[in-house]
């Protein structure tokens, strides 16, 4: 049977792409591994949430694996509530929703907010989940060019002007990662961010502010863009991933009452419940905040070091980022396929992302790639980076 008839042509048109990460290569396979996102293995703190599971489990017994009843489940919002990760968000009007990672928050913003006909404006190049979120619900995208401060506002708001004055249709929101940006590292400075809040006011139109990366900045430093929304502009997406463990499925989305009532709405009682009481328990009793600055530190260190491999090993042509943190290098190689050079570099044993993945035309982005330096030990990163160049030079 052609079970594809079925679908309405959103799921065609987002189909058309392939299944989600089919041309990846595997996460946990021998290659020397610069291609994902994932904390490093010493960063994620097992001893401790195995010491909350235990605990919970001889405490509350079968509650924390009923749909609702531990205890300590509750106690997980108002830990996030209270502290709203220590990045400045301040409830006030405002509600929080928990969800199955900031993954699952992005969606359910996307599936309350959008329409067919709505169009969707991105940062160019972006986090390309959100491009595979925002086409199960739009085709309809515009993209905008990023600099080494992050989006070019200016660019937006010359667009936003034109655009206004000749009745071309306005985006509803933008998708934005202004903290240590996938794919680019980049963050977006100060005065950006403000003129980005403006502008939403001036064009009524939203902010969905992915801020997955942000607890790894140190404090008072890159405020999230929600921190200063006086006019229920952003909506503010968070994660636990990158600084407990992505495993845990543990996000967050603070935005206008309405909004998460509409979400909670659809995400009914999908909750990971036993994850939610491991994390409450493991933020109340567990030193978090000094395990963050340990993290902090060592990403730092292995940006440091693939920094310096990348100016050890490269030809003078090729070109890089400079990130200030996060887990990602963004790297250009003028006349290079980066699709072909993935081929060739899973032969030798490394893999990256090639650049064309993060971009709403698989037409751009071919002579970019994405390095992680999260995942990968220091030895590793340099022996990557040297392999990568090694095929450069044939
Ligand atoms: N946003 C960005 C920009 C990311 O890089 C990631 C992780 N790759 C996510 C969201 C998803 O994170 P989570 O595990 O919280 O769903």
């Amino acid at each position: 049977m052609n079970f594809e008839r079925f679908f309405p042509p959103l799921i065609h048109k987002a189909l058309e792409v392939g299944p989600p990460g089919q041309w990846a290569p595997k996460p946990f396979s021998q290659n020397i591994n610069l291609h994902a996102g994932y904390p490093h293995p010493n960063a994620i703190p097992i001893e401790d949430l195995m010491k909350a599971a235990l605990n919970l489990s001889n405490k509350e017994r079968d509650l924390p694996f009923q749909y609702e009843g531990s205890p300590s489940k509750k106690n997980l919002k108002i830990l996030l509530k209270e502290n709203s990760y220590i990045r400045g968000i301040h409830l006030d009007n405002q509600k929080m929703i928990v969800t199955a990672g900031s993954t699952q928050a992005l969606d359910l913003t996307a599936k309350v907010l959008l329409h067919e006909s709505d169009l969707v404006a991105l940062e160019s190049p972006t986090y390309m989940e959100a491009i595979e979120i925002f086409r199960n619900y739009t085709s309809n995208f515009i993209s905008y060019p990023m600099d080494q401060k992050g989006l070019d506002v200016d660019f937006l708001a010359e667009d936003l002007a034109y655009r206004q004055k000749n009745r071309i249709q306005l985006p509803k929101l933008i998708y934005t990662v202004p903290t240590f940006h996938n794919p680019t590292g980049i963050s977006m400075d100060l005065s950006r961010r403000t003129q980005l809040l403006k502008l939403a006011e001036e064009y009524d139109f939203l902010i969905v502010e992915d801020d997955a990366y942000g607890q790894l900045a140190s404090k008072g430093e890159l405020p999230p863009i929600k921190s200063f929304d006086k006019f229920d502009r952003v909506i503010y997406l968070s994660s636990m991933s990158k600084v407990i463990a992505p495993g845990l499925r543990i996000g967050w989305a603070v935005a206008p009452k309405k909004m998460v009532e509409a979400m909670s709405h659809f995400k009914k009682d999908a909750d990971h419940a036993f994850s939610w009481a491991v994390t409450a328990y493991y933020l109340k009793h567990c030193d978090f905040s000094t395990h963050v600055q340990q993290v902090r530190s060592d990403y730092s260190k292995r940006l440091l070091f693939i920094k310096e491999a990348l100016s050890k090993y490269m030809p003078t042509t090729i070109h890089w980022t400079e990130p200030s943190g996060g887990f990602f290098i963004w790297v250009h190689l003028p006349t290079i396929d980066t699709d072909k050079l993935l081929k060739k570099a899973l032969a030798i044993g490394v893999s990256f992302i090639p650049g064309k993945h993060f971009f709403i035309d698989p037409c751009d982005g071919s002579e970019f790639l994405r390095l992680s330096f999260s995942y990968a030990d220091e030895e590793q990163i340099s022996k990557g980076i040297m392999f990568i160049a090694s095929l450069l030079e044939v």
